[in-house]
């Protein structure tokens, strides 16, 4: 990945990182500058913050989500953490996330307000997939988008900031593509403004910068990345159209951000506000439907549970 000899582009210093996508080659303290430059841009292109303001950084314990919270609170954001721990199977991987995220409040001593799903919903994750038939994964994101924003709120936090960066987006891009969602490419934007009571505003201040560079960044602060992966992450299709994205990156660097970035150049600019005027008759959130679909979710859920108690009783 390096060359002995190989020179910083900024500083001729010798070098440790090179970024065929710039045609950059950095060493530690350029690398550092150039990471968060580049979510300074971001922030300021899509207008995700304003000055010092305050945004809840949802961390999973993975590089990318910590080296949102440390980068943003280095630019001088009020950003604190929130955790949504699963405890999935054995719990050995969510056990692991959460201390990553304990341990990373710690360094940047900043509040980290840690919920647990069972607690947020009196269900597990598999329970509600199983009810739903429903994979996991796609239950699991659903209930993750719609916690983070009822907590996002409940906090007091009129923004709200995830790790997903460029990689993540040009993937997510590509398959909206393929599948003609125009929909998704409609809302396929950086920065959603909330709405007051309703939505938090939803950003994504990593969007310009690749995961291998947030890798060297997180390897070069030694941040406490949780290692392994999610046990239940199998099945999903993003990861494919990530592999294909990855595959034209290594033979045409800088593809991923043709895609991507001229994609949002293209756009006139973000979406329009969500105009909801309906609002979920369980529990409040704005949503098209009588029931939104975390509560059609949880209350399905909940009924195959309370008949299979019922079923045991009966038997028992
Ligand atoms: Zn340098
Ligand atoms: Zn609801």
């Amino acid at each position: 990945m390096t060359d002995p000899g190989m020179k910083c582009s900024r500083c001729q210093a010798p070098a440790r990182h090179r970024f065929p996508a710039h045609n950059a080659r950095f060493c530690d303290p350029c690398l550092e500058r150039f990471i968060e430059r580049q979510v300074e841009r971001a922030i300021k292109q899509f207008a995700m913050l304003e000055p010092g303001q305050k945004v809840l950084v949802a961390v999973s314990g993975g590089k990318d989500s910590l080296t949102a919270w440390q980068v943003l609170r280095r630019l001088g954001y009020a950003a604190e953490g929130v955790h949504v721990s699963l405890e999935l199977g054995a719990g050995e991987f969510s056990a692991a996330s959460l201390a990553a995220c304990a341990e990373m409040a710690g360094r940047l001593q900043a509040p980290l307000h840690v919920f647990r799903m069972a607690d947020l919903t009196g269900l597990t994750v598999e329970e509600v997939a199983r009810a739903n038939r429903r994979s996991f994964c796609s239950v699991c994101g659903t209930l993750k988008r719609y916690y983070l924003n009822k907590l996002a709120l409940d906090l007091g936090f009129p923004v709200l900031a995830t790790g997903h960066h460029l990689d993540d987006e040009a993937g997510r891009l590509l398959g909206n593509l393929i599948h003609r969602h125009h929909e998704f490419l409609e809302n396929q934007w950086p920065a959603l403004e909330g709405a007051p009571g309703g939505f938090a505003k939803k950003i994504k201040p990593l969007c310009r910068l690749a995961g291998r560079e947030i890798k060297a960044y997180a390897k070069v602060h030694g941040l406490p990345v949780a290692s392994g992966h999610c046990p239940r992450a199998k099945g999903a299709t993003l990861p494919y159209y990530q592999e294909a994205m990855q595959l034209l990156e290594d033979r045409m660097p800088g593809t991923t951000r043709i895609l991507y970035l001229g994609f949002l150049e293209e756009k006139d600019g973000p979406p329009p506000l969500p105009d909801v005027q309906a609002v979920c008759s369980v529990c409040g959130a704005p949503t098209w439907a009588e029931v939104c679909t975390t509560c059609r979710f949880l209350q399905r859920a909940r009924e195959q549970k309370q008949a299979r108690a019922n079923e045991a009783s009966a038997a028992g």
